[in-house]
Parts: C-alpha cells; structure tokens; sequence
C-alpha cells in the first residue's frame, strides 16, 4: 500500500524545530496531541492576562490507540486568511493527458451530478477492480468543500462500508483536519485516486488509476474546493502527473488546471504512513498549517 518515503536530511522541512516556539490554541494543542504531534516546542495560548507556558506533557499514543483521541472536541478557531501562496506559475491539467475514449464526455460523465457521478462510480467496470470489491467507494463529505482531500484507494473497512477513511487511518485524518479547523461534516470531502479496493491492499496499478481518473476529475470539477490535500505518493503523482518524490512535492504549494480553473494543491504523508512513522507528523503539520492558509471557511 503506502510506500514510506526515505527521510532527506537536506529537506528544509526536516530542520530541527527547536529554536522556534509555536503558540497555538488550547483546542488545536488538544488535537495536535490527538494527531500525536507531541513536540515541547508548541505551545498551549494562555488564558487573556496569562503567558504562554509549554503545555502539560501529553500522551504519546497514536490516535487508534488513545481513547482520548477518539472523543470529538468543538473545532479551533477559523484560521486566518491569507492570499494562496501558489508557487508554480503553470497549473497541472488534471485532464490534458486522457486518451480520448477516457475523455469526460466519451464517458458521458459531463453532465452528471454529484450523486449521478457516485452511482456511476458504484456501477463502475472499467478496470479488474470491479470484480473483487465488495462496493466501489466515490467519495464523502459536503459539497463544495473547502478543502477536498484524495488518499490512495480504499481499504478492507472502506470496501465493506463504503466510505472514504473510516479504519485507523481515518481516524488519525479526522484528528489532522479537527487540528486545522476542518471536518467531514462541515467543510471537506474526501476521495480516493482509486475508487474500488486492491485485492489484499496491494498499491494500485497504473491501468487503474488512468481508469478511474475521469471520475476523479469530475469530482474536482463539480466540487470547485478552495484547495486540495493529497496524501501520499499515488494522489501526489496522480494530480500533478509527475513522479517527483513525496519529499520534493511537499515542498511546494502546487497548482492544477480543472476545467479551466486552477486549484492549489498541497502535497502531504498519508496517515497509514503516519501511522507507522509518528515522528512524521510533525512535518505533517507543517504541510496542514500551509493547506489551512490556503482556505476561507
Ligand atoms: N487509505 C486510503 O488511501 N483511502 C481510504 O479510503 C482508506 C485508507
């Protein structure tokens, strides 16, 4: 499934924090701590009158695993709002690269609507896929999101629920998005490059995702969100059409063109990654503070 990255030394990402004290809210240090992100450098605000102190030592555990983690706390404080700071001029075509049998309107997927699309979706038999899930999983959340985030593919919990992220993984990109502000039920949707499970969870191929690209198109189209996350290496490639490494991508705030219109992209860790690579999350927030100035809620 999810590849680890290999750490860059050289990544200015990855420089050590240590001389920098961020101070954040109350409610986001309490979500940060349910993302696992830990660090003595981030700092709890302090109530009007008081300085700000390090906040209490936290747990450590990973959100799965701390039932602290699984309560839902009111979400912090809108983020400021700040001008996209989209570094590449030249925004992606998300579409430029189909053949013409795969084009939006060679599928007949131009005039359909959200829900028209998800049951298209659902009845899906353009690749191999189809035969081993158990249901096709289009998507989840509110339409014309602020942020719409697009993982890899679903997994075995996806596959029989038919929802986006709702195993462990998911669970820890609730706590990400509840640390920025955002939430499924309020401001986000979340896809997949792949809409219909590996068999044993194996990565997707590439017959697959140029399959299932037209469906991921159009939903960027009907869906206009202010910004979009990709998480891990296969959304990355997928959306930016390269195979530049997870690092390089996280780099940059990144653009694409959707039907004429370009959308900023923020490359960042998988949560499954996360997940078995903690100590990421830290470069993971870096990534979410950047999404979160992208977007007006
Ligand atoms: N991982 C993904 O990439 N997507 C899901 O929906 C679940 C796990």
């Amino acid at each position: 499934m999810v590849q680890s990255p290999t750490p860059s030394s050289g990544h200015k990402l990855t420089a050590k924090p240590t001389a920098k004290r961020m101070v954040v809210s109350r409610l986001q240090h309490g979500w940060l701590n349910a993302m696992g992100v830990d660090v003595p450098w981030i700092v709890a605000q302090s109530p009007v009158g008081q300085s700000a102190e390090p906040a209490a030592p936290t747990s450590t555990a990973t959100p799965a695993t701390s039932a602290k983690s699984n309560a839902t706390p009111p979400l912090p404080p809108t983020a400021p709002q700040r001008a996209p700071a989209v570094s590449k001029p030249a925004p992606t075509s998300v579409t430029a690269e189909q053949s013409p049998e795969s084009s939006l309107e060679a599928l007949n997927l131009v005039d359909l609507t959200l829900a028209e699309l998800a049951q298209t979706i659902q009845s899906c038999q353009r690749c191999g896929l189809c035969q081993a899930r158990q249901q096709a999983v289009p998507g989840e959340g509110v339409d014309k999101p602020a942020i719409l985030i697009v993982g890899e593919a679903p997994g075995e919990q996806e596959d029989m629920q038919g929802k986006p992220f709702v195993g462990r993984s998911g669970q820890l990109l609730q706590n990400m998005m509840s640390a920025i502000g955002h939430g499924r039920d309020t401001s986000v949707f979340i896809t997949n490059v792949v809409k219909c499970r590996p068999p044993a969870n194996r990565n997707p191929r590439d017959d697959e995702i140029a399959a299932c690209a037209p469906y991921l198109a159009r939903q960027i189209e009907l869906l206009a969100p202010q910004a979009i996350l990709a998480m891990g290496r296969f959304a990355a490639h997928a959306l930016l059409k390269t195979e530049a490494p997870l690092q390089q991508l996280r780099a940059d705030t990144h653009s694409i063109d959707v039907a004429g219109v370009a959308r900023p992209v923020v490359v960042t860790y998988h949560p499954a990654y996360l997940l078995r690579r903690p100590v990421d999350k830290r470069l993971a927030w870096e990534d979410l503070k950047r999404l979160r100035a992208l977007v007006s809620v």
